[in-house]
């Protein structure tokens, strides 16, 4: 079975088509500029990369070019859309509603409109992905994969914000967590290479990306994750500042006489290591600058490993300890430097990698010597391939 995996944002539409069968994907790409212009990038394996500007005034237009790449003689990957046997969606707020993924019906389309509030930039979007999908492929089953679900196993006191109980009941204002897909698939593949049932390993995931986020996983569950009731909590990322002091956003309204929403602008896209560094805020740029001297890189880098490693530390008393630490997403994969960095803080606890294995890329692996007490390992993260089986188990059963 052939399954498209559908990941839509507010003007974006990015795809893979697995099969099922080998894992292989058969096609992967993306349509930009969604209602504005419109660009769809579409590489076919083992065929030449195809690239249209033709307009895509919305994601039916999108969700249509797709398919029309799919099926194509020349770039196509399939000869019948009966050949796809569902379409997975990831849809990133599922609030308290979704704890795993779902088959969508009417109901679960109700839910996540709910939702829209909690993700007003993000399910909205899915949604019209899910319709979009509807009208063109009637018939063919459709699963929505949850950013949240993974999270939802968090104790009332880990996802509790201290603040009146009330905003909890009438907003539901509480610490959600994404990259959950991300922290299940990471989490089972250390599992695997353990030797051990999920159920039967307590670690810490780090999804280190141009997003990022810190999950403590205990006997395969979460049980805390960094982000919050939005992506904007938690480690200092590549745009958005993290967890600071929540008072800055009043202090900064008034004395930058800002309002609400460009206080959350200026928290969400010009802050993190690109605020810090002035730089950039990619770990590559960063890294360069940093070792040609520039200060305001070197402690955009400091802030983040140390800011990661501190978050490690809340996490081993949640798990009271953890069996391992599990690096993934574009820095976690790629950045040895990082990865080392951050380890520097954590010696005491007897963790040492081995500098070969660490300056290794692309391959899920230990990394820690073998007398470390705590694993360290590099996991490439793959949720596409995650929300494809999923779908696939979903609707086979
Ligand atoms: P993601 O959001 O998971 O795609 O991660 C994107 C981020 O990964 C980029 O912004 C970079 O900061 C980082 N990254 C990717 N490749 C490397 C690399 N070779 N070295 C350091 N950082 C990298």
């Amino acid at each position: 079975m052939k399954i498209l995996v559908l990941n839509c944002g507010s003007s974006s539409l990015k795809y893979q088509l697995i099969d099922m069968d080998t894992t292989d994907v058969l096609a992967v790409g993306l349509c930009e500029r969604i209602g504005i212009d419109g660009r769809l990038k579409h590489e076919p394996e083992g065929k030449d990369t195809f690239v249209s500007e033709a307009p895509l005034p919305d994601h039916n237009a999108a969700v249509k070019a797709v398919m029309d790449a799919l099926l194509d003689k020349d770039h196509g990957v399939i000869s019948d859309i009966s050949e796809i046997g569902g379409v997975g969606h990831r849809v990133v707020h599922g609030g308290e509603s979704f704890s795993e993924s779902v088959i969508i019906t009417p109901e679960v389309k109700a839910a996540i409109e709910d939702c829209c509030k909690l993700a007003p930039l993000h399910n909205p979007a899915n949604l019209i992905g899910i319709n979009a999908c509807e009208a063109l492929m009637p018939g063919v089953p459709q699963v929505a994969v949850f950013d949240t679900a993974f999270h939802q196993t968090m104790p009332e006191k880990a996802y509790m914000y201290a603040l009146p109980y009330e905003m909890y009941e009438k907003h539901k204002i509480r610490k959600y967590g994404f990259h959950g897909t991300s922290h299940k698939f990471v989490t089972g593949k250390c599992a695997e290479l353990m030797g051990k049932a999920p159920e039967d390993i307590s670690i810490i995931t780090c999804h280190l990306g141009n997003g990022g986020s810190l999950s403590a996983v205990k006997n395969g569950k979460c049980v805390d994750t960094t982000m919050g009731l939005t992506p904007l909590a938690g480690i200092v990322m590549g745009t958005r500042c993290g967890n600071i002091d929540p008072a800055i956003v009043n202090f900064l309204m008034e004395a930058e006489g800002l309002s609400g929403k460009e206080v959350d602008n200026m928290m969400n896209k010009q802050s993190g290591v690109l605020g810090l560094s002035g730089v950039s805020s990619d770990f590559r740029d960063l890294e360069a600058a940093a070792n040609d001297g520039n200060k305001r890189a070197r402690i955009a880098l400091d802030t983040f490993h140390y800011n990661v490693a501190k978050f490690i530390g809340e996490y081993l008393v949640a798990l009271n300890g953890t069996d391992a630490i599990v690096f993934t997403a574009g820095i976690g994969e790629n950045s040895g430097s990082s990865r080392q960095e951050i380890c520097n803080y954590l010696t005491f606890l007897g963790i040492k990698l081995d500098p070969e294995k660490n300056a290794q890329r692309g391959k899920a692996q230990c990394i820690s010597t073998p007398d470390s007490p705590i694993k360290v390992f590099v996991i490439p993260t793959n949720e596409e391939l995650m929300i494809a089986q999923d779908t696939d188990r979903l609707i086979n059963g």
